[in-house]
């Protein structure tokens, strides 16, 4: 761990604390010929870009910095990476009551580990923001310090706790943001409205479980096989989160469908159904196959983005929480994850008076 201090910027005004956690993406990775790869030993780089923020801003910045055991490119992430830093983050702040969390990751499941950080870490009155790249650090046009700054500005500006991600020009609240752009400096969009509730509700008290059993998810298609369906609610028997087309519907194939999730939510594997639209929520009383999959078992996720139904369906599962208790707490907006919209509206008719 390296603890730094503010270098040329006046040391009057107290400087802004940050813990910094580094467990790589792009930011950080290099190419020696095998195409990029994460790498370690950031922490001067790292710091280096914090001079620059502070002779830039004018802001000074008390920072300590770790990395992960083992960095990686995000795309390896598994169940246990978000509560891994997660576990990090709480750890740093409270041994050092930092002002915020900075925390470096790759881009390809940031929104993923970002809602599931944003879950495990609600009760937090400071600041975590997730940030990245994608041109790394110290290569021409590269976006890492400027992500970076946008990150500790958050901090710096001291306004609201919660889970972020610093990207591009914007900052988005992790349970509703979604990578959207390779190729773009903005490559995260917030794609549905945050709404957080005024007083969040409380969550019962439990103990996270170590050996919940998995979680998935798995999206709809055009000649999806229900054996396929059916093999993906038998692997994910922790649960599912179905993303399907518009208000809820996807391939029925006569009963098997609806057989294979009945048959899941019997064996105790809560389905979640969300839409790969970009607006609207699940409506499972519209079309017939919402209702057969709500006659089956299914939840209704509402408006819930896929990386963060992911999330809020796996952290339930591991606090231990099934039938009626989950599905009320998986459609209860807990910190801006749902809208709670009744249901998607239907189309007005225009052609009417
Ligand atoms: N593959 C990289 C990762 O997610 C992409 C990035 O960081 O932009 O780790």
């Amino acid at each position: 761990m390296t603890s730094r201090s503010a270098s040329t910027v006046p040391q009057s005004l107290s400087p802004v604390t940050v813990e910094i956690i580094y467990t790589g993406g792009t930011f950080g990775m290099v190419d020696h010929g095998a195409g990029l790869r994460p790498r370690r030993g950031l922490g001067g780089e790292i710091a280096d870009a914090v001079a620059q923020f502070e002779r830039t801003n004018g802001i000074a910045v008390r920072f300590d910095y770790t990395e992960l055991e083992q960095v990686i490119d995000s795309s390896d992430a598994g169940t246990g990476t978000a509560r891994l830093i997660a576990e990090q983050v709480r750890s740093a702040i409270a041994h050092r009551r930092p002002d915020g969390v900075l925390v470096v990751h790759g881009t390809d499941t940031m929104a993923y580990v970002g809602a599931r950080m944003a879950f495990e870490l609600h009760d937090l009155d400071v600041p975590v923001v997730l940030t990245g790249a994608q041109i790394p650090l110290g290569q021409p046009g590269s976006d890492a310090g400027s992500n970076l700054a946008l990150a500790l500005n958050h901090i710096a500006a001291h306004t609201v706790a919660g889970t972020f991600i610093a990207f591009g020009r914007s900052l988005h609240p992790a349970v509703r943001a979604s990578k959207r752009a390779c190729d773009d400096y903005d490559g995260f969009a917030t794609v549905r409205e945050f709404t957080p509730p005024p007083t969040p509700p409380r969550l019962p008290e439990s103990r996270p479980r170590a050996d919940s059993p998995p979680v998935g998810l798995f999206t709809v298609f055009p000649g999806m096989h229900p054996n396929l369906l059916d093999a993906a609610l038998r692997h994910y028997r922790g649960g599912l989160v179905l993303e399907c087309y518009g208000a809820g519907t996807l391939p029925m194939h006569g009963d098997a469908t609806a057989a294979a999730v009945r048959a899941a939510t019997t064996r105790g594997t809560p389905v979640v159904v969300i839409t790969h639209c970009d607006s609207g929520a699940v409506d499972l009383d519209r079309y017939q196959p919402g209702r057969a999959l709500r006659a089956a078992g299914a939840i209704g996720g509402c408006d819930l983005t896929r990386e963060a139904a992911l999330a809020k369906l796996a952290y339930l599962v591991d606090l231990g929480m099934s039938g009626s208790g989950l599905r009320r707490w998986m459609t209860t907006n807990l910190l801006g994850e749902l809208s709670n919209h009744p249901a998607t509206q239907p189309i007005p008719n225009h052609s009417q008076n």
